[in-house]
Order: C-alpha cells, then structure tokens, then sequence
C-alpha cells in the first residue's frame, strides 16, 4: 500500500486551525494508523492529520521510541527553550531553525478516547510542538521573516515532521 498523498505548502488546509474531533471512533482509529503508515513511507518522525488533508486535531509520532497517536494535543506545561533545525514533509527541502520548549507536558486523547499526558524532551518534545502548530495552521516558515524566506536554505534536513 502506497499510503495517503501528503498536502505541500500552499495549501490553504495548511493555514488554519483544524477541527476537534468531538469522539474518538473508528474513524479515527483507522485515519491514524493511516498517518502511522504513510509518515514511515515517507521516512518522517511525526505527521498531522492537515497533511493527509484530514482537516481534525490529530497526528502521528515516531522519534524512535514507538509510535504515539494523539488527538485534540494541548501542551499543558512547557520549560525552557531549544533552537535546533527542522525539516517539514509538507514543505519539502527546506530546513529551518526553530527556538522551541526544551522540555514539555502534553495532554490528549489516545485512540481510544482516554485522556492521557506525556512528558517530553529532547526530539519529541520538539515533534510535538511542530505537529500541533500544524494542528494551529503554522509551518515551520512562519517562524522566517520575509526577507529570510528569500535566503530559505534549500537543504534537505535530516528529519521531517
Ligand atoms: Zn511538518
């Protein structure tokens, strides 16, 4: 299986808040493992539900260390702060310095609508800030000004969310 197709900037489904999911069903369960899916064809460690144009609040996490799904993530406490270089699967090629959380306490609903919180640091804490600021309708060049979107490093970075 191919997996799903994944949405590139400028997509406007890229560009704003998606939606709660009100229940945590079947639907969801089987639009997940899909993400899951598709996020490791495609060699990333996270992937939002806007990136397979599902327009819910949900995405898909894999650093290395098993793979989380969350719905409806909220950061409940944050700490500290971190630049480091990031790539996104939906704009591809380009790599950008992010100062985000160090460390971080999120808060969602798992697949099956329980509600759960992680603590993160490191990559994951950081995977998770980029998954929910697309959940935001952010990307990784809204942290660029304009002028520095013109000198944008076309690098393909080491890891894609
Ligand atoms: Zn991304």
């Amino acid at each position: 299986m191919a997996g799903l197709t994944i949405v590139r900037f400028p997509r406007d489904i890229l560009k704003r808040r998606a939606a709660k999911v009100p229940v945590v069903g079947d639907e969801e369960r089987k639009a997940l493992s899909e993400m899951a899916k598709t996020m490791y064809l495609s060699g990333g460690v996270g992937l939002a539900a806007v990136q397979v144009g599902i327009d819910s609040q949900m995405a898909v996490i894999d650093v290395g260390k098993g793979l989380i799904k969350m719905v409806n993530p909220v950061i409940v406490k944050s700490d500290g702060t971190e630049t480091c270089e990031e790539g996104c699967l939906s704009v591809p090629g380009a790599a950008v310095k992010v100062k985000r959380a160090g460390k971080i306490v999120v808060q969602y609903l798992n697949e099956f609508g329980e509600i759960t919180q992680l603590a993160a640091e490191g990559l994951l804490a950081r995977a998770i800030q980029h998954e929910i600021d697309h959940l935001s309708g952010k990307l990784i060049i809204d942290y660029l000004s304009p002028l520095k979107r013109i000198f944008l490093r076309k690098i393909p970075p080491k890891r894609s969310l």
